[in-house]
Formats: structure tokens, sequence, C-alpha cells
């Protein structure tokens, strides 16, 4: 058989390491001299790789038929995690000095999201637990003689009602939230009417702004290109967006809507317009602003439950917003407001030009 090129072994994308029987590197790609800072073959495999359990599956696998896998953690300035896998190589014949093949696999962003999923649901569960608690507390309370009381009754079942209504809320938002994952690579094909949207959300929460003497402007440049979209995905983002003005703005204060149109959306380079909320109120932080779309990230946390929120609203925006090829942009001052800008692209995806994949095979 013809000898391999050594370099061959560059074009592998994980780090792959070849051993001679006394653990001794022969070869190592240009991935694993870069994450193993191995700078010359004829080094011990234990000068780059410590890990005890490394050196344990190589030492026992090296020149005999078989094979381990360990798993490692690698610091760094970003922990990394890799999985190994080494197998053994037989001496076959005398002139094959190779006594083991090692190789690197990446787990840090499957790792990554297991943590995520896993830290998801116990947010999620906690999130749920604090206000089932209460309702319990309060229904023993209700059932003994405390419950006699009808000023005791009318007090806690008010704050019964809160309690169940912020559950329902978080319910609402969670499945909302897994809806709007489930399609977001699908981008929604249809023109979409933004100034009919921004009517109906106003119109939804005008109660709400009206018990807070906010008054809600709205404001259309002209010339504005066509954007396409999902409407009712587009009625909860402003409607996040424009709950929380009337929640964290100013009593009193106005809220402002503008739309414009935008020459080349921020990241992404293209046309479109912007949708600007614009409240005035006690701001963000901003070592805080980039946290903002994280599911249950909240600036403060007592404040937000206490005005019904549930820690999720600006998750669901991020979402809606990428599944629209859009972009959310958020300035702030502190003691003065918040500016939320949602940026929607106002072409649609290029049709692919030529024939598909299938068709050329189907032709040749
Ligand atoms: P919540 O249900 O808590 O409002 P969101 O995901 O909508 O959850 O927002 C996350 C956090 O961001 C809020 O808890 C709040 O601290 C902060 N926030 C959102 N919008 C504003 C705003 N307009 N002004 C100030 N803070 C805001």
């Amino acid at each position: 058989m013809a000898r391999l090129p050594d370099r061959l072994l560059d074009f592998f994308p994980d780090p792959t390491v070849l051993l001679d029987r006394r653990r001794t590197v022969v070869l190592a790609n240009n991935a694993a001299r870069d994450l193993l800072e191995i700078t010359a073959a004829g080094q011990d495999l234990a000068m780059s790789l410590r890990h005890p359990r490394v050196l344990g599956a190589v030492d026992e696998v090296i020149g005999r038929d078989m094979s381990r896998t360990v798993e490692i953690v690698l610091p760094g300035v970003t922990t990394r995690n890799f999985e190994m896998h080494v197998a053994g190589v037989p001496p076959t014949d005398s002139s094959s000095t190779i006594g083991a093949v090692l190789v690197l696999r990446d787990q840090t962003t499957a790792r990554r999201a297991e943590q995520m999923r896993a830290d998801f649901v116990a947010n999620a569960s906690h999130e749920l637990r604090s206000p089932l608690a209460a309702l319990l507390g309060f229904i023993e309370t209700l059932g003994g003689p405390a419950g006699e009381d009808p000023e005791t009754r009318e007090r806690f079942l008010g704050i019964m009602l809160r309690e169940s209504r912020r559950m329902a809320g978080l319910i609402d938002d969670l499945l909302t939230l897994s809806r709007v994952e489930i399609n977001e690579h699908v981008r929604p094909k249809a023109p979409v009417d933004v100034a009919t949207v921004l009517v109906n959300v106003t119109e939804a929460l005008s109660v709400q702004a009206r018990g807070r003497n906010m008054p809600i402007h709205v404001n259309y440049g002209d010339d504005l290109p066509v954007v396409y979209g999902e409407a009712d995905q587009l009625f909860q983002v402003f409607r996040n967006l424009v709950e929380n003005a009337i929640r964290y703005g100013h009593e009193g204060e106005p809220i402002d809507l503008k739309v414009e149109p935008a020459d080349s959306i921020p990241g992404i380079g293209k046309p479109g317009i912007a949708v600007k909320v614009r409240d005035r109120g006690d701001g963000i932080p901003e070592d805080a602003i980039p946290r903002l779309t994280e599911r249950f990230y909240r600036v403060d946390k007592a404040r937000s439950k206490s005005l019904g929120g549930t820690g999720l609203g600006l998750a669901i925006v991020k979402h809606i917003v990428n599944r629209h090829r859009g972009h959310l942009a958020v300035e702030s001052e502190l003691g003065k407001g918040s500016t939320f800008t949602v940026y929607l692209p106002s072409e649609q995806d290029r049709p692919r030009g030529g024939r598909s994949r299938q068709e050329r095979a189907q032709a040749s």
C-alpha cells in the first residue's frame, strides 16, 4: 500500500495524534498541535496531555487490538469538553512504528446545550414552585379559623388570584417560547402590514397604559418598504416591548412607537424597517443589556415579579426576531429611559438559482 503523506492528517478537523509503542508522539495534525501545544514529534504524550485518565487509557491500549473512550475537560480561557478516543495498533509487521491513534472530539457545544436545557427545566420549575407554594399556604390558612374572617378571606383570595395569574402567564410564555423555537428556521414568506400590527398592540394595551396615565404615540415614516412576516408573532413582539415600556417606564410619561426605513440593518447589512419602542423610565444598566434576552433574566427580580413579569418576554422577542431574520437593538440611559429597536428586512430570501441537487443528479 502507498505510504500516506504526513500532511493528510492536517485535513482532519479533530485533533489527531499518532503514538509509537513507547507513547511518544510520532505525528500530530494541525488541530492537535494547536490544542495540545505539541511543538515537535518525539516527545512523550504526557508532556502535552497530562490527564491521568487519558494516559491510563493510552497505556492500556497501546500496541493492542483494543480501544477506549475518555471524557476530559481542558482548562483555558473557556473550559472545553472533549471526548478522547484512543485505539491501539497491534504490531503487524516490524516496519510499523505506530502503537496507538488518539482522536479528540470537541463536545463543548453539546455539553453546553445539555447544561442549558437542565438549567432551563430547573429555572422553570423554580418559577412555578413559588406561586404554587403561596397558593397552597393560603388554601391551608383559609381552611382554618382565619378563613372565617371576611376581610382576611377577601385579601387572601386577591393574592391567590394574582399568583394563579402569574402561573398561567408563565405557562403561556413557556408554550409560546417552545412554539417559536420549533419553527425558528422557517422564515415567514407573506408580506405583513406592520402598521396594523402596531394599532392592534396599542388597542390591546390601552387599558394598561391608561391605568398608568401613559399616552402611546405612534409615528410612521414615509415610503416604508414591504417586510415579510407573521402578524401574530410580530404582535407578540411589539406587545411584549410595549408592555415592558408600560411596566418599566415612569408613570405619566409617554411611550413612543416609531417606524422608519432602515438602509442597512446592523449586523445584517440589508435594507428594511426599524420599529422603535421608546419609554421614559429608569433605564437599564449597561452591563445588563447583553443579558436581557436570556430566559428568566431580570435586572430587578422582585420588581419584575411584583409587576407580573415572567422574565421570558424578551427571550420570546429575540426568537421571533431571529425567525424573521431581523435584529433587536437596545439603547438605554440610566434615569432617562430605553429604546428597543426591532429591525425587519425587506428583502425576501433569494430563490436558489439553477437546478436543485436532485435535478442535477437526475440529469446526469
Ligand atoms: P419581564 O417579564 O421580567 O419583564 P422580560 O424578558 O420582558 O421579562 O425583560 C427582562 C428584564 O429586562 C426585565 O425584568 C427588566 O428588568 C428589564 N427590562 C425590560 N424592558 C425594560 C424597559 N423598557 N426598561 C427597563 N428595564 C427593562
